[in-house]
């Protein structure tokens, strides 16, 4: 059992607001802290907006969800949502500046044993460890969309980290129902992406080389590693738009990879963007990948 009672995360946003609710939901006592009042509004009506999803995805009833969002709290003022923090999160925009302007200014209002961690997808803590006033008890805890159902937090400190502070980290992840993942040392895209990326380029490169079609790749990992979904029915989960801005800013220069941004430009010019839009590689809600006879000869 953890120190950490009172929890405030810094933004309210699409990641924000899940990570706060599903503390409250676990029992903690959480304040969302937001830019302004209407930020602050919109970051309340997104975590009133996840009912329905703890409903279906994990059968809460509506009483758990009410004693969930009775413990929280929503405020603009943030000298008020630190007062009594053991616990800020940070899940602002994938922004430095933000970043290094909201920790120089939580370092200044944040009682001295406040923990600070950051939800930041790319950036590796020690970027902003000397700007919280506490580099000792900063470290960063990742978690990926749809945090009741996805449930792996990723926790990665720096040299600078205190190791109980670390561990106080994953005992946290554990009580609001994560599953830690811990990483012995900085790697920006911690463990999943440094996994998955590489994973998803090869695709791309497959499928823009055309050496083979989206269906062939899927098939041979799922075959070959008894894995629920190929390559390429993850490009639709993630949406081809993102796909595409990612591949354009890390692989842009590469013409390897031009084929493969050409294709993706098409499909989504046809409106093709992933299974949110109703079609990407498959058709959804019944994609070719998850009938039986895929799989087959
Ligand atoms: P978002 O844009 O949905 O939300 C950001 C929130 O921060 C907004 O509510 C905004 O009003 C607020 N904000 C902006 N400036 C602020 C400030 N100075 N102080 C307080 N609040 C401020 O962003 P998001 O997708 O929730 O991403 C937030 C963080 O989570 C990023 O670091 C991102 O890398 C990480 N993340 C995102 C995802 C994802 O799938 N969206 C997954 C894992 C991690």
């Amino acid at each position: 059992m953890t120190n950490i009672h009172n929890v405030t995360v810094a933004g309210g946003g699409v990641l924000g607001s899940q990570i706060a609710y599903q503390s409250a939901f676990k029992g903690k006592k959480v304040t969302i802290y937001d830019i302004n009042d209407q930020a602050v509004a919109a970051a309340e009506e997104r975590v009133k907006n996840l009912r329905d999803s703890y409903k279906h995805d994990i059968n809460a009833t509506d009483e758990q969800f009410d004693a969930g969002l009775n413990n929280m709290s929503f405020t603009a003022d943030m000298a008020e949502a630190v007062k009594d923090a053991d616990l800020v999160i940070e899940a602002v925009p994938e922004k430095p500046s933000i970043k290094h302007d909201l920790y120089q200014n939580l370092a200044k209002l944040a009682p001295k044993d406040t923990i600070f961690t950051s939800n930041s997808s790319t950036y590796v803590p020690s970027t902003f460890a000397a700007d919280t006033g506490r580099p000792d008890k900063f470290l960063n805890m990742h978690f990926a969309n749809q945090v009741w159902l996805y449930n792996t937090a990723e926790i990665m400190g720096t040299d600078q980290t205190d190791p109980k502070v670390f561990d106080e980290i994953v005992d946290y992840a554990k009580e609001i129902g994560m599953v830690p993942i811990v990483l012995k040392k900085e790697q920006p895209g911690y463990v999943l992406n440094t996994l998955l990326i590489p994973l998803l380029e090869a695709a791309s490169y497959l499928w823009g080389q055309g050496i083979a079609d989206p269906e062939t790749v899927d098939k041979t990992w799922m075959i070959a590693t008894g894995a629920p979904m190929g390559p390429f029915a993850i490009f639709d989960v993630v949406g081809l738009r993102t796909a595409f801005n990612i591949t354009k800013e890390q692989r842009g220069d590469n013409p390897d990879f031009k084929p493969f941004l050409e294709k993706i430009q098409k499909m989504m010019d046809e409106g093709k963007t992933g299974k949110d839009s109703g079609e990407g590689f498959y058709t959804y809600p019944n994609p070719a990948f998850a009938d039986p006879d895929f799989l087959k000869a």
